[in-house]
């Protein structure tokens, strides 16, 4: 298969996919910058659903910056012990919230690389942070993006590297609308390209997919 078109293939039809089986978090539908940047921390390292479970009664929690600032550390790691890691989770955004109200008047630094500072926020969720809350057009993966780029575009041998994964991401995401591309691969990969036994008979994507055709 030609290669840009099976970047076009693979974009097209995971966004079609999307259409009909998107999970419907309530963080994807915000325009709170401070919800945003607060959500993908919550998101590290746990399942979406648990964040979905405790999303509404952290927000009427905590409405700023200022309230988590203000707050007891050890209530703020009570209220988040649902999503596990909670002692690491409750010291990042205490940390990210001293930073913001002392140093940025509490509104969150236009650079979405100087929250980079607080220890614990990385690329991840620098990169995530500006691309839904900032609508640009940055690169970043977690487990499951690595996974879904290593199956359809190379060879399941090769330790993919970061600069590769960030070219094929560049290569499939649309040049508009790149957010709702992330959402889909993530769903994507929750539901259809898991991890183990992915339900490949299912996939929309199969007949671009390396590992699919090298098993047939
Ligand atoms: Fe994943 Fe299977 Fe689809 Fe390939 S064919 S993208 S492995 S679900």
């Amino acid at each position: 298969m030609e290669m840009d078109f099976k970047y076009i293939q693979v974009r097209e039809r995971i966004l079609d996919w999307y259409k009909d089986n998107r999970n419907d978090y309530p963080w994807r539908k915000s325009r709170s910058l401070y919800k945003i940047l607060v959500t993908e921390i919550l998101l590290q390292k746990t399942i979406a659903i648990n964040v979905k479970n405790i999303y509404f009664d952290f927000f009427t929690k905590y409405k700023n910056f200022k309230a988590i600032y203000n707050g007891d550390i050890n209530i703020l790691e009570s209220d988040i012990k649902g999503l596990g890691l909670s002692n690491k989770r409750a010291k990042i955004l205490k940390s990210l919230s001293l930073l913001i109200i002392t140093e940025y008047d509490g509104k969150i630094p236009d650079e979405p690389e100087i929250l980079k500072i607080v220890n614990g926020i990385a690329d991840y969720v620098s990169n995530a942070y500006a691309c839904f809350g900032l609508n640009l057009r940055t690169f970043f993966y977690d487990v499951n993006i690595k996974r879904f780029i290593q199956r359809i575009f190379s060879d399941q041998e090769t330790k993919l590297k970061r600069e590769t994964i960030n070219s094929e991401l560049d290569k499939m995401l649309p040049k508009t609308g790149f957010k709702h591309m992330y959402w889909a691969i993530l769903d994507f990969g929750n539901k259809i390209c898991t991890k183990s036994k992915p339900k490949c008979a299912l996939c929309p994507i199969s007949d671009s997919c390396n590992y699919f055709l090298n098993q047939i």
